[in-house]
């Protein structure tokens, strides 16, 4: 199978948020420029490729500076032909209009931006590093040199939010008239300071019930918007739903480059060493940096399919099904489909099985339903 999207991380950040458990460094004192090198030198470890899309991510790519970000920039234009979605992640107080000129003249034609709420006392309590002020700024800029689809992602079930701060974020995100909102309830996860302060007994989130309250407006509201749901917690105007994320929705392959990256090429899928100073041994070494190697069996590969794809509006085709794993999807999962039905969770066509409304609430739920093993 040809690969035909790529993502790279970067793994700095200028401050290091309170619920935040991916792989990020605080970048002062790091080796950045060395990083970069290595990076480059992983992406060049393949002979150059044609790709539909690409992702940049972290930490935070616009965390660097103008000429390291312009190496490499350099560095994915020498080696990838990127033929569709080109997205950088980005925080909207770093994005300033010569970032944003410059990513504009490499090609990147998607922003994703860190806003999580325009409310200033949370912004505080997510350790974030910028004021709504930024994202106005940021916006504008982004318009002012025709990025032509920007993303905002936004939080909730944050601690002390109530439903009238989320409404109101959503309220500000829709007046700017961008092309794409993902919207997540926060998750504790272990190593991070709100997990910490929780355990502690120090941090109170809201109740469950408020959570998916929070969740139900929601839906409600984009529903009146010029965006439609696509996602769980992805929603889109026409043509600017991402097609990065479908391919891991897709459970299609998918190259990564970087300090803790993960990628899924040939039925293998990998993660890269996470430390930067082992990545960088690795790679100065001549080494792939890869940590561990998994190759999901049949049953595990169908699950996957199953649990990735339901989160699309769209379902899992049956016909795609078959056609990857000679399976019928109806039969494999005759009695989960039963139950699921009998609850009003999904929607069973003979095209494809989706989520329905109810089931979206209690997706977790329903994708159990699927895991045997
Ligand atoms: S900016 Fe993003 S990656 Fe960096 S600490 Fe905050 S949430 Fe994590």
């Amino acid at each position: 199978m040809s690969i035909k999207s790529a993502y790279i991380h970067i793994p700095f950040c200028v401050k290091i948020c309170t619920y935040c458990d991916f792989n990020k460094y605080f970048i002062q004192n790091q080796p950045v420029d060395e990083y970069l090198d290595c990076l480059i030198k992983e992406m060049y470890f393949d002979s150059p490729q044609t790709l539909n899309t690409m992702f940049v991510g972290g930490g935070t790519p616009t965390a660097l500076n103008m000429n390291q970000l312009e190496k490499l920039l350099k560095a994915i234009q020498r080696q990838f032909n990127i033929l569709g979605e080109y997205t950088f992640e980005a925080n909207p107080d770093e994005l300033t209009e010569e970032k944003i000129k410059l990513l504009k003249a490499y090609g990147v034609n998607r922003l994703s931006m860190g806003v999580q709420t325009f409310d200033e006392s949370l912004l505080k309590i997510l350790g974030r590093t910028h004021e709504s002020k930024d994202i106005y700024r940021a916006v504008a800029y982004a318009k002012k040199y025709d990025i032509p689809s920007i993303s905002l992602d936004l939080m909730y079930h944050l601690p002390t939010q109530t439903i009238e701060q989320f409404d109101s974020s959503l309220d500000e995100a829709l007046s700017l008239d961008i092309d794409h909102i993902s919207s997540y309830g926060l998750i504790l996860e272990p190593q991070t300071q709100f997990y910490n302060l929780y355990r502690k007994g120090k941090l109170v989130l809201p109740s469950d019930t408020l959570g998916a309250d929070m969740y139900h407006l929601l839906m409600d509201k984009m529903k009146s918007s010029s965006m439609h749901q696509y996602e769980i917690s992805n929603f889109a105007k026409e043509g600017h739903e991402s097609e990065h994320n479908k391919v891991y929705w897709r459970n299609e392959s998918y190259y990564g480059f970087g300090a803790g990256a993960s990628g899924y090429l040939n039925g293998c899928r990998y993660t890269n060493v996470k430390p930067v100073n082992h990545y960088i041994k690795h790679i100065t070494n001549n080494q792939k940096p890869v940590l561990e190697k998994t190759y999901p069996s049949l049953d595990e590969k169908m699950e996957e399919e199953m649990f990735l794809g339901l989160r699309m509006n769209q379902g899992v085709n049956k016909k795609t099904f078959y056609q990857k794993y000679h399976r019928h999807l109806d039969t494999l999962y005759q009695n989960e489909i039963h139950q699921l039905m009998k609850k009003g969770w999904i929607i069973n066509t003979p095209e494809y099985i989706a989520l329905s409304d109810e089931g979206r609430i209690v997706g977790n739920e329903v994708f159990e339903a699927f895991i045997k093993l």
